[in-house]
C-alpha cells in the first residue's frame, strides 16, 4: 500500500485548489487536431536578435549568480524604458529589482505587506493566481465583479463600497486577463483617490502594458499622487514574446523594495544570468518587433470581437491584451458545459469564465495568440457547435 501522506501537507497547501484551467488542458491534450484559444501566451517566437545575444552571452561564460536584485546594466535599462514609455522614474540602484516572471513579482509584492487577516481587493474576472498568492501571504482576497455593461471595468465607487478596516492593497489588472478590459487615465484617476483616501498600496500588474489598442497606456504609478503607494509590476512575457524566459521585473518605492529584495535573495537569489544579457537586448533593439507584433494582434483581436457578434455570442471589444471574453449566456450552457462540449464536439479548446472568479460564469476566454487561419477555422467551427446543438437565442 502507497504511503498517506495527507498529515504532512501543511494546511494552506492543503486549501489550495487546482487551476481550473488546467483541467481542459488534460483533456485536450489526450485530442487529435484541436485548435487551442486556451493558452494565454504569445504565438510569436521570441525575436531572433534576444536569442543572439543570450546564446553569444553563454559562449562567453556569462553563467554565474548576479547581484539579488538583477544585473545592474539590465536594470539601467528597465529603468530607461519605464521612464520612456510611461513617464515613470525609478532609481536602477534601489528600485528595481528583476523577478523570475510577473509571477514572482506578484508573490513578493504580497508577501511584502501582507499580515495575516489584511485584505487585499480583487477585481474579477482575474487571472488565477492572484487569489492564491494572496492565500498563500496569509491574506484574504476579496473579489469585486465587474460585467460587460461597464466593459469590465471596476468602478472607483465599487472600490470604495468593498473597503474595510482591514483592506490593505488593490490589485489591478489593465489591460486585464481575461477580459482584455483597460482603463485609460481618467477613470485610473478616479481610483487613485480612493487608494489616497484610505491610505492603500496600489498593487499594479502592467504585464500587458505593451499590448493596448485603443488608448496610449497609462502606468498606475504616473497618476498624480501614485508614485509613492504603488508596487509596479511588469515583464518580458507578453510583449516581447518571452513567456518561457520567465522574466519580470518590480519598480516601487526604495523602502518597499528593500524588503522585497530579502524575500528575494533567499527565495531565488537571482534571475539567469544569460537571459538577463538577452532581456538588455529585448529593451534596447526590438521596438519594431513589439510593434509589429501589436499591429498582428490588433487585426486578429477586431476579427474575433465582429465575428463573435455575427455568430450571436456578445462580445464587447477589449482594450487591450489578446483575448476575448464573450458572453454564451444566450446559449442556456454554463461556462463549463459549454467549453467541455466545444471540446468534445467540435476540437476548440477555449477556458470556461468562471474558472476566472464567479462573475465569470456566463463567459468563456478565447485567446487569439494564435494564427488568422486557425481563428478562422475555429469560428467556423464555434458556429457550427451553436447551430447543430440548435441552442443558438436560448435564453
Ligand atoms: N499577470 C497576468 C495578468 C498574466 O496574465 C500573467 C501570465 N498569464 C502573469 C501575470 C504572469 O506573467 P509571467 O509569465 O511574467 O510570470
Amino acid at each position: 500500500m502507497s504511503k498517506d501522506y495527507s498529515s504532512y501537507i501543511s494546511d494552506t497547501a492543503h486549501q489550495l485548489q487546482p487551476s481550473g484551467i488546467r483541467k481542459f488542458f488534460d483533456l485536450a491534450a489526450g485530442m487529435k487536431g484541436v485548435i487551442s484559444l486556451g493558452v494565454g501566451e504569445p504565438d510569436f517566437i521570441t525575436p531572433w536578435n534576444i536569442r543572439e545575444a543570450t546564446l553569444l552571452s553563454i559562449e562567453e561564460g556569462f553563467t554565474s549568480y548576479t547581484a539579488n536584485a538583477g544585473l545592474l546594466e539590465l536594470r539601467e535599462e528597465i529603468s530607461i524604458y519605464l521612464q520612456k514609455r510611461f513617464a515613470v522614474n525609478y532609481d536602477p540602484k534601489n528600485q528595481i529589482i528583476v523577478t523570475v516572471g510577473a509571477s514572482q513579482a506578484l508573490d513578493l509584492a504580497f508577501r511584502a505587506i501582507i499580515n495575516p487577516g489584511d485584505e487585499v481587493l480583487i477585481v474579477e474576472p482575474a487571472f488565477v493566481s492572484y487569489a492564491p498568492l494572496v492565500f498563500m501571504a496569509g491574506g484574504r482576497p476579496i473579489a469585486i465583479s465587474t460585467s460587460p455593461e461597464n466593459d469590465f471595468k471596476v468602478t472607483a465607487e465599487q472600490i470604495e463600497n468593498a473597503i474595510t478596516e482591514k483592506t490593505k492593497a488593490i490589485l489591478l489588472c489593465s489591460p486585464n486577463n481575461p477580459t482584455g478590459s483597460t482603463l485609460n487615465k481618467a477613470e485610473l484617476t478616479e481610483i487613485a483617490k480612493i487608494v489616497e483616501k484610505y491610505d492603500l498600496i496600489m498593487v499594479s500588474d502592467e504585464i500587458y502594458a505593451e499590448l493596448t489598442y485603443d488608448e496610449t497606456f497609462t502606468s498606475f504609478a504616473a497618476i498624480e499622487g501614485m508614485y509613492d503607494r504603488t508596487i509596479l509590476i511588469n515583464g518580458f512575457s507578453k510583449g516581447f514574446a518571452m513567456t518561457g524566459w520567465r522574466l519580470g521585473f518590480i519598480a516601487a518605492p526604495a523602502e518597499l523594495v528593500q524588503v522585497m529584495l530579502k524575500i528575494h535573495q533567499y527565495t531565488v537569489m537571482c534571475a539567469p544570468h544569460m537571459l538577463q544579457l538577452g532581456a538588455i537586448e529585448a529593451l534596447r533593439n526590438t521596438y519594431d518587433e513589439v510593434e509589429n507584433m501589436k499591429r498582428s494582434y490588433l487585426r486578429r483581436r477586431n476579427y474575433m470581437v465582429q465575428r463573435l457578434n455575427q455568430i450571436g455570442l456578445d462580445c464587447h471589444t477589449p482594450g487591450g491584451a489578446f483575448y476575448v471574453f464573450p458572453s454564451i449566456r444566450a446559449t442556456g450552457l454554463s461556462s463549463e458545459q459549454f467549453a467541455e462540449e466545444l471540446l468534445i464536439q467540435e476540437k476548440v479548446a477555449v477556458v470556461p469564465g468562471n474558472v476566472f472568479g464567479e462573475s465569470g460564469e456566463g463567459y468563456i476566454r478565447c485567446s487569439y495568440a494564435t494564427s488568422m487561419e486557425q481563428l478562422q477555422e475555429a469560428l467556423k467551427r464555434i458556429q457550427r457547435f451553436i447551430e447543430t446543438k440548435g441552442i443558438y437565442g436560448k435564453q
